[in-house]
């Protein structure tokens, strides 16, 4: 059987496994990553595609965002419509000069995955964690399948990054957390299409057809969402048919929609779920593994990339003074930012998505909320720094 011994084994090759093993190697730790899927799949796998400010620099002071600071694009605002009318939100004059930068979660992915082969370091493509092994005590084991054979790395932690179908979360026991799960009663059907985007910044709609978002990922590539019934499928959405639905709710006077060849279509249902606890002994979960939000306000990869930099501070602080206390403050401190995004995300979701009959008590209330923040420069902001991303030292325990 191979045995592979490391200081941090680590579950999953996205944002969250990958950030993580970086920023170990630069504080002198060592971790070992086991991915499930092949290198293709991963890399090709179209997901987030928005970067808060904490992230980029993260990855920036990881010397990691070469290609990110070369093909990424900073947005300095976005762009707020409900019924036609449009207003903007400007970040950097409202929130001290933070920003967002546009670049696709498989192209982090594949920059991350490709510095860390450079490297010469160990990341095991199609290699599933199958069973974690004495997570409560300080030498717990991972045990892996590998081409038909089993293998196991031996470590004193466990980062189990493994998304929402992972194994780390089935490990914990289920006494040891809380779950919080709410499923909205919509789903977003999204595209990506070979057109320049109409619009140099996103575009967040109401209409009372429902929601529609204007989003992009290069000068040449448009990604755009419209909200659809949790029954719909993509068989019902021919490219004209989604063109002609994303037109009439993004429109205002005097704006046009480019329309393109579609290359990707999907259907998204639109979640939030979180457990209360992160850590069980030495297994400590991040990202998905223990949290997903609509992706309303993408927040999805930046809270991933957020939960890295609380167990980084926690390990470091392990190794160099041989303490626990960050370690166990882990959950507590990332928590406070998962409540917050939890909270931003549903506030996106319901005000711009079709949640009961256009006219009804709700709808007023939805459109009293955007004509408040039309008028509100302390509402703008509230929206721009939450969207943004909050600085790390908001948020203490
Ligand atoms: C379809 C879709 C669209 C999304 N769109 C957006 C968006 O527009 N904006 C936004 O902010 N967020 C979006 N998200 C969310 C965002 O992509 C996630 O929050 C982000 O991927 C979290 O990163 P992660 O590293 O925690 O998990 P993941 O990226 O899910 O990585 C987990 C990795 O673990 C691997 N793995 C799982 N089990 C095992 C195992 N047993 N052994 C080994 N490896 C394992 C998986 O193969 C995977 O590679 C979307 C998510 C999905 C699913």
């Amino acid at each position: 059987m191979k045995i592979i011994k490391t200081q941090v084994g680590i579950i999953g090759a996205g944002p969250a496994g990958l950030t993580l093993a970086h920023w170990l190697k630069q504080k002198g730790i060592s971790s070992v990553i086991l991915e499930n899927r092949s290198q293709e799949y991963v890399q090709a796998r179209v997901r987030a595609g928005l970067l808060e400010q904490n992230t980029v620099d993260i990855l920036d002071n990881l010397g990691l965002a070469d290609r990110l600071k070369k093909e990424g694009q900073e947005h300095h605002g976005v762009y707020l419509n409900f019924d036609g009318q449009r207003i903007r939100v400007p970040f950097g004059e409202l929130t001290g000069g933070r920003n967002i930068t546009i670049y696709g979660q498989q192209e982090v992915v594949k920059d991350l995955t490709e510095a860390w082969q450079e490297a010469g370091e160990t990341l095991l493509f199609e290699t599933p964690a199958i069973e974690l092994e004495g997570i409560e005590t300080g030498s717990p084991k991972i045990h892996f399948e590998q081409e038909g054979g089993r293998g196991m790395v031996e470590c004193d932690f466990i980062a189990a990054c493994d998304g929402f179908h992972g194994l780390g979360r089935k490990s914990m026991p289920k006494d040891s957390y809380k779950e919080y799960e709410v499923t909205y009663p919509f789903s977003w059907l999204g595209i990506l299409a070979n057109v320049a985007p109409s619009s140099e910044e996103l575009i967040y709609a109401y209409h009372e057809n429902g929601f529609a978002l204007h989003s992009l990922r290069s000068e040449t590539i448009s990604r755009l969402y419209i909200q659809v019934d949790n029954e719909d499928s993509v068989e019902n959405w021919p490219d004209e048919k989604i063109w002609e639905e994303l037109s009439i709710r993004l429109g205002t006077k005097g704006w046009k929609l480019n329309s393109g060849p579609i290359f990707e279509k999907s259907i998204t249902p639109m979640r939030s779920y979180f457990i209360d606890n992160m850590q069980f002994g030495n297994l400590f979960l991040a990202g998905d593994a223990a949290h997903i939000v609509p992706p309303t306000g993408g927040k999805g990869l930046n809270l991933a990339i957020a939960d890295v930099k609380h167990l980084v501070d926690g390990f470091e602080d392990f190794y160099q003074n041989n303490s626990r206390k960050e370690l166990d403050n882990y959950s507590k401190i990332a928590l406070k930012r998962i409540w917050r995004a939890q909270d931003f995300s549903n506030f996106m979701t319901t005000l711009f998505h079709k949640q009961d009959e256009h006219g009804s008590f709700q709808y007023q209330l939805q459109k009293a909320k955007f004509d408040y923040i039309s008028i509100s420069d302390s509402y703008k902001t509230t929206i721009a720094e939450n969207y943004v991303g909050l600085p790390f030292d908001t948020f203490m325990v």
